[in-house]
């Protein structure tokens, strides 16, 4: 249900108004002003597991927005370790890390995630969002520069914005852009960020030439590997594992447990003197309750499926090209990717969402993403693709597409 915009509450001659009511006031054209931009948001809600078919409203779909890249989070091991761990360490971590919220469970998580990633530590947070800006805060300040992609995540741009740093976009996926600017830059420290599979567009940052340049101007680089971990990579250890990329070259790796390891939380992984600093430090590691155990627990389950069973990542790549070529065949315009985020461009905003309601009546869920997520003018279907999915699904959807659009 949208909320009610009632018209004759926003008569702003009314003399005798109080300030709430010019809140509300506000607040109402604020609202307002985003249906009329055809950038309201509306939330889905689940009443079955995450999965390729899951159930909205009584409505039976296809889902193709999820980032559970690997099909994990509905894993019979997976559940089964975070009901045993639960049994074991209860629900709640009870206290911050720093106090009494950490567990043999993310100890035992850290250990594995430092060597997963070949670093000397890891630390764990309960989200993306929040690792980011212990990066950005911890090792920036006022006299410092962050420099960050132009389509990097928001968290990154929100850690940067958090840093008190001076912020600076370099053109997306543009090393020579982001040279130019380190070059003629005049703070303290140097701290470039980075997605490394662009969350709304799928492409791939190209890392060597960032570490180069980094090096070059004396740089740290630190990476955001929350839709590679897991994916890429001989054994899923992220796009540092494909590109061969060592701790020295990116001394600061991020990454994330909600997508394709398909649970909660997030990581860092460093040298001990980096983790070192942030448990000092972070802000966003010291002042919140630790993950829960079970999640750590669970997280260590979907690790070992991860080396278990490396036919899911098999599977994600031949589905990622049979979807390329089927999509390309019918001439659909996607914006090109060789990952499992395969964005279909539309432009207007109204238009991606008119099609992502037609895609539901069809029995697919695929959202609508628009600005301020993604560039103005560029609204988009962000088409996922896991492992779970079948070739028949996903011919399904693009038959679909090829009659809609
Ligand atoms: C999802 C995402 C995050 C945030 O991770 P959460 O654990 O969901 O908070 C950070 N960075 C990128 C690139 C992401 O896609």
């Amino acid at each position: 249900m949208s909320p009610q915009i009632d018209s004759s509450r926003t008569d702003s001659s009314k003399k005798n108004s109080s300030s709430k009511d010019n809140f509300r006031d506000g607040l109402e054209k604020k609202l307002k002003l985003r249906k009329q931009q055809n950038l309201f948001r509306k939330r889905n809600t689940l009443a079955s597991r995450q999965g390729p078919m899951i159930k909205i409203d009584g409505h039976h779909l296809i889902n193709f927005c999820s980032n559970d890249y690997l099909g994990l989070a509905n894993h019979p091991e997976v559940i089964s370790a975070f009901k045993t761990c639960a049994d074991q360490f209860g629900v709640g971590s009870g206290a911050s890390s720093l106090v009494c919220g950490r567990s043999d469970l993310h100890l035992q998580l850290e250990e594995k995630l430092a060597d997963k990633t070949g670093r000397e530590a890891a630390l764990i947070f309960p989200s993306g969002y929040m690792a980011n800006l212990a990066v950005a805060t911890t090792f920036s300040g006022r006299t410092d520069g962050v420099f960050l992609d132009r389509l990097a995540h928001a968290s990154l741009v929100d850690a940067a914005r958090l840093s008190g740093a001076k912020l600076h976009r370099y053109q997306h996926a543009d090393h020579e852009a982001l040279a130019l600017v380190l070059k003629n830059s005049a703070v303290n420290e140097k701290l470039v960020l980075t997605d490394t599979v662009f969350s709304m567009d799928g492409d791939i940052a190209p890392i060597k030439e960032l570490v180069r340049v980094c090096k070059q101007n004396n740089a740290v680089l630190a990476v955001d590997d929350a839709h590679g971990f897991a994916v890429l990579g001989k054994s899923g250890g992220g796009l540092l594992e494909e590109k061969e990329i060592s701790a020295e070259d990116v001394p600061i790796l991020v990454a994330t447990f909600g997508k394709a390891l398909g649970t909660a939380g997030a990581f860092i992984a460093a040298d001990k003197i980096i983790i070192e600093m942030l448990i000092q430090f972070a802000r966003t590691y010291i002042y919140t309750t630790a993950l829960a155990p079970a999640l750590a627990g669970a997280t260590l389950a979907s690790l070992e499926v991860l080396e278990k069973e490396a036919w899911r990542r098999e599977t994600l790549s031949a589905l990622i090209k049979h979807f390329c070529n089927s999509a390309s065949a019918l001439g659909l315009n996607i914006l090109s990717s060789d990952t499992a985020i395969q964005p279909l461009m539309i432009g207007d905003s109204e238009i991606a969402v008119r099609i992502s309601d037609k895609l539901f009546d069809a029995g697919f869920l695929i959202s609508a993403i628009r600005p301020p997520t993604v560039p103005e003018g560029s609204a988009r279907l962000r088409i996922t693709l896991t492992a779970a999915h079948t070739e028949e699904q996903v011919d399904r959807l693009l038959e679909t597409l090829g009659k809609l659009l």
